[in-house]
């Protein structure tokens, strides 16, 4: 079987629906421009994800097979490091030798890649080569992995923004009851809104803890926001809360802080959403800076490399718990004995239920059959390959030229 060449579509982040614009803290906050904690600046995070959102790569063969494969939050750029230098690579090979076409474009493009964007095109690339091997035998990719090691597929509930304590409250008993035993809030406030802003962030931890008992993992997404400093006082004034982990406290650069931050508790620290390839969570795991690592797919290299770092974690006894709970995530936990548990992105019932032409999709809105929890599971992904089938429609709707 040979490549015959490589299709890119660019995906808008209007893709991502509404959340994007509810309060929260981010990488950006301590600029004003950015910062949309009192919700009164709901553009905020728009302004500086620019509108490229996923980047979806379609590699197509002689032998008539497809494979998908989606970058995430790549920017454009994505396409033209894949026309000008990936696709060069590897049309012609043939797709099944997954090992040299990794190491082929990873070598390639280190004079300007390593991390970030060229990284993401290879993860784009190296999916689309593992749904070509499912597709080919016809099997999930889950069964390429050596099979399920699980029925079903954990996951937590991952919304919980702090618009208000009311709806905080409902949307965290709804989880509950809907079945969830976990579920991820969102901090609102950073260093640049001092003491009364850590107030309001335990406020939020204690709205959650509160409304859904002991009984229930709850986790806090502080997505690059905080520094050491403030995040030692964060988590040792959370500590009482019982949480299952803080999410990245610190940039992903500040290794040394993010362990100097676990050091400081014992919250559970996690982080590696931001992080690449098997030398970049190689660190994150030998100088102690997490407790669960997060690889995305879409963005550590691909399925090839997350194995390899999974492997790496399993050995420090570091569980991954991946970033986004997208379809090719879903065949890798499921064959992963160091994997508990999926991300997954419910949405709140207040926010179905207000009146608005407005319809949150997150990043599924691409994929043909997202996941879909219930009871607080998640059945093995259907179809073969890495699910990854495309939904046509939207990704027309949401193309960006
Ligand atoms: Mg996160």
């Amino acid at each position: 079987m040979e490549i015959t060449n490589v299709d890119v579509t660019k995906v808008s982040t209007e893709s991502w629906g509404e959340f994007v614009e509810f309060p929260l803290v981010t990488v950006m906050s301590k600029f004003d421009e950015y910062n949309n904690a009192d919700g009164d600046n709901p553009q905020a995070r728009r302004k500086w994800m620019g509108p490229v959102g996923d980047v979806v790569v379609e590699v197509k063969t002689d032998a008539g097979i497809t494979g998908i494969g989606v970058g995430n939050w790549a920017t454009g750029s994505i396409e033209t490091i894949v026309e000008e230098t990936l696709s060069k690579l590897i049309v012609r090979e043939d797709p099944r030798e997954r090992e040299r076409l990794w190491d082929t474009m990873y070598r390639a493009t280190i004079p300007f890649g390593r991390k970030g964007a060229a990284v993401e095109a290879i993860s784009a690339v190296d999916l689309a080569l593992w749904d070509i091997a499912g597709k080919e035998v016809g099997k999930p990719v889950y069964e390429l992995l050596g099979g399920p090691v699980k029925e079903e597929i954990a996951c937590y509930a991952s919304n919980l923004h702090p618009v208000d304590h009311e709806k905080l409250e409902r949307e965290a008993l709804d989880y509950a009851e809907k079945g969830f035993d976990a579920m991820k809030l969102r901090f609102r406030y950073g260093p640049e809104a001092g003491r009364v802003g850590m107030k309001e962030n335990e406020k939020i931890v204690r709205t959650v803890r509160n409304a859904v008992g002991d009984d229930i993992a709850v986790a806090g997404d502080a997505y690059m926001g905080w520094n050491v400093r403030y995040a030692k006082k964060m988590v040792k004034r959370l500590e009482r809360y019982d949480m299952e982990w803080i999410e990245e406290p610190v940039i992903p650069d500040d290794i040394d802080g993010y362990a100097e931050v676990r050091e400081a508790s014992n919250v559970p620290i996690s982080g590696g959403e931001h992080e690449f390839t098997r030398w970049g969570h190689k660190e994150l795991i030998e100088r102690g800076a997490v407790d669960i690592l997060q690889p995305d797919v879409h963005r550590c290299g691909g399925l090839t490399e997350l194995l390899r770092i999974d492997a790496m974690a399993s050995a420090h006894d570091v569980p991954v718990v991946p970033h986004s709970g997208t379809n090719p995530h879903l065949h890798f936990i499921a064959a992963s004995t160091n994997s508990p548990m999926a991300e997954y992105f419910p949405i709140p019932e207040w926010y179905a239920e207000r009146e608005s032409e407005k319809k949150s999709t997150y990043a599924d809105a691409i994929y043909a059959n997202p996941p879909q929890a219930e009871d607080g599971v998640i059945p093995l992904p259907d179809g073969v390959g890495l699910s990854s089938e495309v939904n046509r429609e939207a990704l027309e709707h949401h193309e960006v030229e």
